[in-house]
């Protein structure tokens, strides 16, 4: 098996938390327009129209913030009050302030594999939050280089580990979601770890790809550095 060289972190609910935030505001969106429908109404619609956004305004706080406004929109027949829209933004802005600190064995983790390979921290997201919350992690020192991207597809893992690594059949990606981090990574040439996170969102499931050679879950972090020593 070629030598692994270099490692791709994902960085939203792998390193630190969030998507616990988008649920909080999704509760307060849905909140907002309980007059005009039920919770379950309001998140199945909003699934929809930020499913359907996404090719247009990729990933991250500002696309979902435009979405709530148009489910808004959607949910009150175009009678959304200004106040409304107003308190959308704020939920928008304030998902951007919000503290980022690295999840348990996060740390430990980058500690122990620093020094033996390359680290590339690869995420999706608006480029200036994504930005914010690398800053704010303290996380910033161990990674070699930092992929901000548009999506997580074959063709990224592949310009990523040829970019910062000797290619993908020499690289790793580690993450929480397996439709990004996992499947496309895999079939790219390199390994892919699955770190599940309590709190993964809808979009980013996908079927393991269970038995293939080089694909492996852990509970955590923590189980990266002994899963690499039984690797090489
Ligand atoms: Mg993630």
């Amino acid at each position: 098996m070629a030598r692994l060289t270099t490692i791709g972190f994902d960085a939203d609910d792998t390193l630190w938390q969030n998507e616990e935030f988008y649920r909080l505001t999704e509760a307060q969106f849905a909140a907002l327009l309980a007059d005009h429908a039920s919770e379950e109404t309001i998140s199945s619609e909003l699934m929809k129209i930020n499913l359907r956004n996404l090719e247009f305004y990729g990933f991250g706080i500002k696309s979902f913030t435009l979405s709530m406004i148009e489910t808004a929109l959607t949910i009150t027949g175009g009678n959304v009050p200004t106040r409304v829209i107003s308190e959308i933004l704020a939920a928008g802005r304030e998902l951007m302030t919000h503290p980022v600190e690295p999840l348990p064995h996060a740390v430990s983790a980058l500690e122990a594999v620093r020094d033996n390979y390359r680290i590339v921290l690869v995420t999706k997201g608006d480029l200036l939050d994504q930005e914010r919350k690398l800053a704010q992690s303290g996380l910033g020192d161990y990674f070699d280089g930092v992929e901000i991207v548009s999506a997580k597809t074959v063709e990224t893992y592949h310009a990523v580990f040829a970019r910062h690594g000797d290619g993908p059949e020499h690289g790793m990606m580690v993450g929480n979601s397996l439709k990004s981090d996992v499947v496309p990574a895999i079939e790219a040439g390199a390994w892919g770890v699955f770190v599940p996170h309590d709190l993964t969102w809808a979009a980013e499931h996908a079927d393991a790809p269970s038995g293939h050679p080089r694909f492996h879950e852990i509970p955590h972090l923590g189980d990266l550095p002994p899963l690499l020593d039984r690797l090489q």
